[in-house]
């Protein structure tokens, strides 16, 4: 057996406990892997409170990522002792998935760890970072440059927004970064960013077409703020949208869209295919800076996993949470 987090549903609701497991019940996979590190996002936040039914299967091992070692392997890709990283794929949803210290995956859904990254650099990074990445590659695909403006980053605090931050920096971009938190102004401008704006700024409804001011957004949050920051894209210009820590909706009009030609780019990074995320990893290996991924991350321990998931959807984790399994 080995230590997991189990969440169980039974009649009062769900339950989460620290459990032995056994590895006779993991899921079908050809891939074993000793886990050495996972990390806390949002959407763990989700499924461990139940907030939102992201866990599509009971009893689940939480966790949507993983990093470590493969123990054993069936596959020709991968063999014992190789460096992994897993994200998506319904793993910690549908899948028996990261907080645990084994885990039983597909190999077409494992990544190799990138030469020069440790496993707990790639949690750091983790499935927000990755997704940041991700928007990025979206927004230099269509055309966004540093010479065509500066590129707004919400939530810019959080996971998501602080690896974009650093990331659009390290490639140039003039970054304005959008927070809840004015007290994070100067962790933010540490990152990289050129200037901070309030939250505020953006969280009043307001027309479809304002003042053109970003090239590109990397957008996490949705709702209004995101409405507004497509209104403020200048002609030609792009959002990426790959969250919705403010909301699910979208309450703006196909104005931005056919009168200046804005483009909206819709980021899922839970079914990229692979060719996509190794290309994405070896991004990140080579464009986000070590010391600004070390000061935008946390280490906490299998224990603090539970209240973690609690204290990000109330949107009071900074940056990104590395979890040492
Ligand atoms: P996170 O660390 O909690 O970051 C979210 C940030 O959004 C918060 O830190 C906060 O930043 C801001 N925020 C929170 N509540 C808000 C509100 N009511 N109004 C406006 N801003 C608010 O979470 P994350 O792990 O980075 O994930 C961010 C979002 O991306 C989540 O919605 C997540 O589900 C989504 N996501 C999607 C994908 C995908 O494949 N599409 C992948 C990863 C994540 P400030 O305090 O700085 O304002």
């Amino acid at each position: 057996t080995f230590r997991a987090l189990r969440i169980d549903k039974g009649d009062g609701g769900q339950t989460v406990s620290t459990v032995d497991f056994d590895e006779a019940d993991l899921m079908d996979g050809d891939v074993v892997v000793r886990v050495s590190h996972s990390t806390v996002n949002y959407k763990d936040g989700l499924a461990i409170t139940g907030k939102s039914p992201v866990v599509r299967r009971f009893p689940m091992i939480p966790g949507i990522d993983f990093a470590g070692t493969v123990i054993s392997s069936t596959s020709s890709e991968f063999a014992a002792g190789d460096g992994v990283i897993l994200n998506g794929w319904g793993v910690g949803e549908t899948h028996l998935g990261g907080y645990a210290e084994i885990a039983r995956v597909p190999a077409g859904w494992l990544v190799p760890l990138p030469a020069n990254m440790t496993p707990a650099e790639a949690m750091a990074i983790g499935t927000a970072g990755y997704t940041a990445m991700l928007c990025v590659m979206a927004l230099e695909r269509h055309g966004v440059t540093p010479e065509r403006g500066p590129v707004l980053v919400t939530g810019a605090s959080g996971g998501v927004g602080s690896v974009a931050v650093a990331l659009l920096a390290k490639l140039g971009f003039d970054v304005v970064a959008s927070t809840g938190r004015p007290e994070e102004a100067e962790y933010l401008k540490g990152l990289g960013a050129s200037s901070i704006i309030s939250r505020d700024e953006l969280a009043t409804p307001g027309k479809p077409l304002q003042k053109e001011r970003f090239a590109g957004v990397v957008d996490s949050v949705g709702s209004v703020p995101l409405a507004n920051a497509i209104a403020q894209t200048i002609s030609g210009g792009a959002v990426a949208a790959c969250g919705l820590a403010a909301g699910m909706d979208l309450p703006t009009s196909v104005a931005p869209f056919i009168l200046r030609g804005v483009s909206l780019l819709g980021i899922n990074s839970v079914t990229v295919p692979k060719p996509i995320r190794i290309e994405a990893w070896s991004r990140l290996a080579r464009d986000l800076d070590r010391d600004k991924l070390k000061a935008l991350t946390e280490t906490i321990g299998f224990d603090d996993i539970v209240p973690t998931a609690k204290a990000i959807l109330e949107g009071k984790v900074r940056g990104r949470v590395v979890v040492e399994i």
